[in-house]
């Protein structure tokens, strides 16, 4: 409970049921020794907890707990009768605790009317703060999370369960829930989608959101390893912007969910992998190089409610790349190793910036070709075992996943393609130098990390986000080469 205190805790629960089996009545030592004011639960095996003893001696613990005067006991809805009735039976009257009524569903979400009728319930038993935890098994059922809190009239607790729903506990600030749940420390978390208070308090700046702050995230499946949500709420958090970043998984219907969740507070979402393509139908207009590409990876909403669309990663790796040249691309040989997502945001990138012709290598020729034939007449497509030191380029670029950790004694390419004053640029960024940019370094070649573009595509959506603030790249940098381990 110090622990918890000194990671920024307001309350502790004592979870009676999450105790040794032996140890459980010994709940009461850990109650003496609190340091924060204390919820006790002692929650039935029947809604999913670990009480071993009988129904009554179990809600005997709650009434107990009221009796030393602990400020919240959580009962289950379906017990509150029975709870009530020992009360009335010991002559205990709730004076200073509050009752949290509480209703599980382990399996699945519940729909709208569900929640009115077991609200209603709880009401009626009467609650003093209301609590449902459900099951998420699709991202749009945080949107009923937020739509209950918001307009919920009774202290309320609700979390959708599991990482789909991870969302609702970390934005419960901003819907007005009467409190989140987060564990001690990273790995104890007592259910799914839980994080830990430091992660919940520095990472997701629970203190700093209010009821209108604006609300970012990044959609994608997978999410959870994103650097996108540190990055984002660092370069918050030091610029003094208002606004907080969350992971967002979404396993279907993104335009949907970006539709849903802007009109609950979203301002702007980050796209990644699967939903690049799927994203562009919710948009109302689309930036011009994003929509030949075919992809966009960054959604603003703008004043008047409208959605645009945009690609930043282009605009990262470009950059990046050209800092390290003299005149530019305006004019270069340029070879495009990949035909992915990523290949297409450098392709398109390249001709946009003047590169005068654009090879695209693929493992895949045919994806190659496609490709190329979508950039018109200054792009060919070839297979990457075509590709011989015959080839003469200014600058290569890798968008392919060969390299990356764990494969690290990888290379798209032999080393024979290198040559002195060559510019060789990876979006791999974990190795911060792949098998590829260190044999491009040993030829001579100007080398260009994937960093660059992961850290310069997140600053290009926090610029047009916040139009009026420069995004702080060196803070950015810091945080993805932490999480890195550097
Ligand atoms: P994608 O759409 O799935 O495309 C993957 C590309 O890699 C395809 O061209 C694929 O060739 C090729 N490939 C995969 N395994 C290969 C292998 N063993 N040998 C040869 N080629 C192989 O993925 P993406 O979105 O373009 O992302 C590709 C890479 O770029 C990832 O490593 C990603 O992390 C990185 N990336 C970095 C940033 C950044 O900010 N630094 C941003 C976006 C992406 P086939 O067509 O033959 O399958």
């Amino acid at each position: 409970m110090s622990a918890a205190k000194a990671a920024g805790a307001d309350l502790a629960e004592i979870r009676i049921d999450l105790l040794d089996p032996a140890e459980q009545p010994h709940w009461l030592s850990v109650f003496a020794a609190r340091v924060l004011p204390v919820i006790v639960t002692n929650r039935a095996s029947w809604e999913g907890g670990n009480a071993v003893n009988d129904e009554d001696a179990r809600l005997r613990s709650l009434v107990l707990a009221v009796k030393l005067g602990v400020p919240y006991v959580d009962v289950e809805l379906e017990a509150a009768e029975r709870f009530r009735e020992i009360l009335r039976e010991q002559g205990i009257p709730m004076s200073a605790t509050e009752l949290i009524l509480s209703h599980h569903n382990f399996d699945r979400a519940l729909d709208a009317d569900e929640v009115a009728r077991v609200q209603e319930r709880m009401r009626g038993a009467g609650a003093d703060i209301h609590k449902i935890a459900m099951m998420a098994t699709s991202a749009m059922h945080n949107a009923l999370v937020f739509d209950t809190l918001k307009n919920a009239r009774v202290p309320t607790i609700m979390i959708a369960m599991g990482e789909l729903g991870q969302v609702s506990r970390l934005a419960a600030a901003r819907f007005g829930a009467f409190l989140t749940f987060a564990s001690v420390t990273p790995g104890e978390e007592s259910a799914p989608g839980q994080v830990d208070v430091r992660t919940l308090m520095q990472l997701y700046r629970f203190r700093s959101v209010a009821l209108d702050t604006p609300m970012y995230g990044v959609i994608g499946n997978p999410v959870s390893h994103s650097a996108s949500p540190a990055t984002l709420n660092a370069a918050m958090s030091v610029t003094g912007k208002e606004g907080v970043y969350f992971p967002l998984k979404v396993e279907a219907d993104v335009p949907k969910f970006i539709r849903e969740m802007t009109a609950r507070g979203f301002a702007g979402f980050s796209v990644t992998i699967p939903g690049k393509l799927a994203a562009m139908e919710a948009m109302d207009q689309i930036d011009d190089v994003a929509r030949r590409i075919g992809a966009i990876n960054s959604v603003i909403k703008r004043k008047d409610g409208t959605l645009k669309g945009f690609n930043t990663d282009w605009v990262a790796a470009l950059s990046a790349v050209e800092e390290k040249m003299t005149g530019g691309m305006k004019g270069k040989r340029v070879l495009c190793i990949g035909a992915g997502g990523a290949g297409r945001a450098l392709a398109f990138g390249a001709l946009e910036r003047g590169a005068v012709h654009v090879t695209i290598a693929n493992r895949t020729k045919s994806k190659a070709e496609a490709l190329a034939k979508d950039l018109g007449g200054l792009a060919s497509g070839i297979g990457l075992e075509e590709l011989t030191d015959q080839n003469d380029f200014d600058v290569i670029m890798n968008s392919t996943s060969v390299g990356m950790i764990p494969r690290v004694d990888d290379s798209p390419v032999d080393k024979q393609l290198f040559h002195k004053g060559m510019v060789v640029f990876d979006a791999v960024y974990n190795p911060l130098k792949t098998k590829m940019l260190k044999e491009a370094e040993e030829a001579g070649c100007v080398i260009v990390s994937g960093l660059e573009m992961f850290v310069r595509q997140a600053a290009v959506q926090f610029e047009n986000w916040f139009p009026d603030t420069e995004a702080p790249l060196d803070t950015m940098r810091q945080v993805v080469l932490k999480r890195l381990g550097h």
